[in-house]
């Protein structure tokens, strides 16, 4: 695509094979991914998450107790999350609320996710969320904690929805499900999202459409199906989602640890 593309999500610790790593990372390299955001998900995976980060140029490390994880998080966790946010320029993700079928209960989970907000908030950090089947309730969160820059990682939420969420300061991020044809809500809501606020990702290594190969190269792949669904040139939309992400990260990829 001949520019630079930003993957807004995805969870490189779960390669578990290094050499696989190591070749999903040389191929979105090849293909312009410079810039991408590695979620961990519960405390057990943060170290992960940090390691790939100091080890490869380009990889902002997000770390949170996702509410898939909740009973993961033992006490103490949240100061543990504090001091891991402390040791390197970073985001809090991913964190949320999942009201489908993974779901433990949703006033724990709501408790999880509120702490987190606010500690992002404390240090200045944008936030990654997950929102799976609680839309209104996040809605209600959303506003009564006011949150610094968040995005919706994969956004799956009501097209009607997106105009209030932007005004509460919301990117919307897009993944490899908009290449699904039956997804029509999604398509609707990707048209909904406003284009200063998109940014598109892989999830990778997970690939969340069929037939799709996975990995942060596919980066291009998700952002060629939002130019056809979207009618504009794939070339606008990587150098409009770059922006984007840039402008999300608030200039956190060039900090050093010690100007943290
Ligand atoms: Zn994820």
């Amino acid at each position: 695509m001949g520019s630079q593309l930003f993957d807004a999500h995805n969870h490189l610790q779960d390669y578990g094979d290094k050499d696989k790593l190591k070749e999903a990372l040389r191929l979105a390299a090849e293909a312009g991914v410079e810039l991408m955001l590695c979620n961990g998900t519960s405390p057990g995976d943060w170290e992960a998450v940090l390691t790939l980060a100091s080890e490869n140029k380009g990889v902002v490390p997000c770390f949170g107790l996702h509410p898939w994880f909740i009973k993961e998080g033992a006490p103490g966790w949240l100061e543990g999350l504090e001091g891991f946010l402390l040791r390197v320029p970073s985001c809090v993700g991913e964190i949320g609320l999942d009201g489908g079928k993974n779901a433990t209960d949703l006033a724990r989970q709501e408790g999880v996710f509120t702490a987190q907000l606010r500690l992002a908030k404390k240090l200045g950090r944008p936030a990654c969320l997950h929102c799976v089947k609680a839309w209104g309730r996040m809605l209600e969160l959303l506003k009564e904690e006011a949150p610094g820059p968040f995005m919706f990682h994969s956004y799956g939420g009501p097209p009607e929805m997106a105009a209030e969420f932007a005004s509460l300061g919301a990117y919307f991020s897009f993944s490899g499900a908009i290449m699904d044809g039956k997804r029509e809500k999604l398509r609707r809501a990707l048209l909904a999202a406003p284009a200063e606020r998109l940014l598109f990702e892989t999830e990778a290594p997970d690939a969340d459409a069929p037939g799709w190969r996975s990995g942060p190269a596919g980066l291009a792949e998700v952002i060629l199906a939002a130019a056809a669904i979207l009618g504009r040139p794939a070339e606008e939309l990587s150098a409009l989602s770059w922006a984007n992400g840039n402008k999300f990260l608030g200039g956190l990829a060039e900090r050093r640890p010690k100007e943290l």
